[in-house]
């Protein structure tokens, strides 16, 4: 909200090391969001910076419209190589409301192309978050951010979200909320063109994480009736639930695989949309045939965002990022559970990877919600700001995310920082004058 931020006194970031932000007054704080969640090796990597501005020396921009550029050629094959099997062909565009538009509109213009007219709309689940454009708003569930523009948005089926926290399944849980999403499919399958999910946790939801298997079932529930999988792994690719990509835990090969935010290490904008050889088939003709995806973004495939992508995935293998990461998920489980669960005013402790919410009630007992206005999220990465950790709230979720290069030692910091700020401001005053 531009009125309060305008009264607000905060940080201008001037410079970057390692897991460390410096304002303009050369206050330190630990970047414990990775910058909105994309920094992987650190601020200023040697080896990201060189990479660009090796490649400022060759060219800094060529369109992708008609031409093709090196860093964007072999980006592409790398990305082939990492991702799932069957993804073979590589679209690129800048951010990752685009990459989830792009494989919405590629998937309905497939089923156009094979004369099934019907299959125009998509399933979405609960309180899902795909980004900020009208197409990927339209497959988003997010009634504070969304319900505004209801009317402009095109028709979606929702499918129940796996929320453990606040199932009532939860003692016995068969998956149950799994039925409603197969209802869907089969009853209205003829008229469906992709189911679009973010595999084992919904990040911007609140880090929902769920429960092993679901992703899998989905994939296979999307196989059975005849609709494509779109996998939105904008937030937990590249290594952040501590595989390369969430689609690894549950050997699960989607139809579509949108990707942005980490693919530069957290440097430059750009975003990829996958898909297989089956569906870029359908799109072959003539030019007469019109059966082209009209769609192309100015700075797509840009060289230096590309380069940059490169020389992150070059550092993953270098720095063995993911072996060395498992020893810090672990630290972080440990300290979450140990720490964090009893603590009174925090209900839920959810964590996959590198990614966690802590997800701060009233009442832990009953799970009785702050009220939205009281913005005890917000009062809380306030705090963190002053002792020293740049965080952001979803919400009453407080999210940690830090880069993948952050040490124990950082970790720990972190930790420390949050559990501070949360302490003092759920058990302050005015928190707890309303109980
Ligand atoms: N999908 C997911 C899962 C995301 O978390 C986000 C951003 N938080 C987006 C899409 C949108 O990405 P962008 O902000 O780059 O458009």
């Amino acid at each position: 909200q531009m009125q309060e931020y305008i009264g607000e006194d905060s940080p201008i970031i001037a410079k970057g090391d390692g897991v460390y932000l410096y304002d303009v007054d050369g206050t330190r704080y630990l970047d414990g969001v990775s910058s909105l969640w994309v920094t992987v090796h650190g601020h200023r990597h040697p080896v990201l910076n060189q990479a660009i501005k090796d490649q400022l020396d060759q060219i800094a921009h060529s369109t992708l419209l008609g031409l093709s550029n090196v860093p964007s050629v072999l980006l592409a094959k790398k990305l082939v190589e990492i991702t799932p099997p069957g993804l073979c062909k590589v679209f690129y565009s800048d951010n990752g409301s685009t990459a989830v538009e792009v494989a919405v509109k590629m998937a309905y213009q497939y089923w156009q192309l094979q004369g099934k007219r019907a299959k125009t709309k998509f399933v979405k689940l609960e309180e899902a978050y795909h980004g900020d454009t009208i197409g990927s708003v339209s497959v988003g569930g997010i009634g504070l951010f969304h319900q505004i523009f209801a009317r402009l948005l095109f028709p979606t089926y929702t499918a129940p979200a796996p929320h453990c926290y606040r199932c009532l399944n939860r003692e016995a849980c068969e998956m149950q909320c799994l039925d409603a999403m197969e209802e869907i499919l089969q009853n209205n399958g003829g008229e469906i063109a992709a189911v679009v999910m973010e595999p084992l946790i919904q990040g911007a939801a609140g880090m929902i994480v769920h429960p092993p298997g679901f992703f899998s079932r989905v994939r296979e529930l999307a196989s059975q009736y005849g609709v494509f999988l779109i996998v939105d792994e904008v937030a937990t690719g590249f290594g952040r639930t501590g595989k390369m990509f969430a689609c690894d835990h549950e050997g699960v090969s989607p139809d579509f695989l949108c990707l942005a935010k980490g693919i530069t290490g957290g440097y430059l904008p750009l975003a990829a949309t996958l898909t297989t050889e089956k569906i870029f088939n359908q799109f072959m003709g003539s030019y007469g045939e019109l059966k082209a995806f009209f769609h192309g973004h100015t700075y797509t495939g840009n060289p230096l965002a590309c380069a940059a992508a490169l020389a992150n995935l070059e550092t993953f293998d270098k720095e063995d990022t993911l072996t060395g990461l498992q020893e810090k998920i672990s630290h972080l489980e440990v300290s979450l559970n140990e720490r964090f669960a009893p603590h009174p005013h925090i209900g839920d402790v959810r964590q996959r990877g590198f990614m966690v919410g802590l997800e701060l009630v009233r009442d832990r007992t009953s799970g009785e919600p702050y009220p939205t206005a009281e913005r005890v999220g917000h009062k809380v990465i306030k705090e963190a700001r002053r002792l020293g950790a740049i965080l952001r709230p979803l919400g009453n979720v407080i999210v940690l995310m830090p880069p993948l290069a952050t040490t124990i030692q950082e970790l720990e910091e972190l930790l420390e920082i949050t559990y501070q700020a949360i302490d003092k401001v759920t058990r302050g005053p005015s928190v707890e004058a309303h109980a």
